[in-house]
């Protein structure tokens, strides 16, 4: 049985660098750079993937706020474009106005790009983290919304079946998760599909690509199951001293290029791994 791995990169762009605190510093043009240099290595070793952009760069304009010609260009080459957000907003902190709009514009924005649908969304920052269904509670969240819980898990799929959306990419952790993770305990998960007012929620398991995720992945080979993984990463990350560099990229290309037939490893993305799926 396969061992399914779905690589999604949040392409933030300037829009994102200038409300992030790590990258406000950040070369205006890093992420199209980094972005040409990851499309020549998958390429080069078959792997497709899925980028979650902000609406903002597929907007015509002058580079470096907006990029569409490099979304069409990744679009072409194979990979699902997903919506990032507009702006690359904070979502617990909007009303539920505010998330309807930028759940719009961005698909808007991105389908005029490309001239294709967009169905998946990938929520700036992994938020909102509340998940009351799932005994998932987020005092950030909680924060972030002025001293209320203006969304959750449940209630942004109730957003994205309104505007168009089929999937969304989620990180949740129940209170159980929370505490073994201080215990120190390894917090290393499998997908786990979901279905809130039919969008499929698809959690996330891994940030970047460095030896603790291939030790993890060649432990997961189980010739009875078929297990998938959702691995997460930043295209301007791979110049950052951290999981998601370019060293641990492509030492990652080429171990699962090798363990390819061993432990029958496949590429894919969410729109087509779910059509694959029984719907449940
Ligand atoms: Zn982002």
């Amino acid at each position: 049985m396969p061992l399914t791995l779905m690589l999604i990169w949040d392409y933030d762009t300037p829009t994102g660098f200038a409300v992030s605190y790590h990258s406000r510093t950040a070369d205006p043009m890093l992420e199209y750079t980094c972005t040409d240099r990851i499309l020549a290595l998958l390429a080069g070793h078959g792997i497709v993937s899925t980028f979650a952009c902000v609406g903002k760069a597929a907007e015509p304009g002058d580079l470096p706020l907006h990029n569409p010609a490099q979304i069409r260009q990744i679009h072409a080459a194979g990979h699902e474009i997903a919506s990032h957000s507009h702006s690359h907003e904070l979502l617990p902190a909007l009303s539920q106005a505010e998330l309807r709009q930028t759940l719009r514009d961005s698909k808007a924005a991105l389908e005029d790009c490309l001239g294709a649908p967009v169905v998946g969304f990938v929520p700036p920052w992994n938020r909102p983290f509340h998940h009351p269904r799932r005994l998932a509670f987020s005092g950030k969240d909680w924060r972030a919304g002025g001293g209320r819980w203006r969304h959750s898990v449940s209630s942004l799929c109730a957003a994205l079946a309104e505007t168009g959306y089929h999937w969304v990419r989620v990180h949740y952790r129940p209170v159980w998760q929370q505490l073994g993770r201080k215990l120190g305990r390894r917090d290393l998960r499998p997908l786990a599909l979901g279905q809130y007012h039919g969008v499929y929620t698809l959690r996330l398991s891994y940030c970047g690509y460095d030896q603790t995720l291939t030790d993890w992945l060649a432990t997961l080979a189980d010739p009875g199951r078929d297990t998938a993984v959702v691995l997460y990463a930043h295209p301007h990350a791979i110049e950052h001293d951290n999981s998601q560099h370019w060293h641990h990229l492509t030492r990652f290309a080429q171990w699962s290029s090798d363990q390819r037939d061993a432990l029958q490893i496949r590429f894919t993305t969410p729109s087509a791994w779910l059509a694959g799926q029984q719907q449940p």
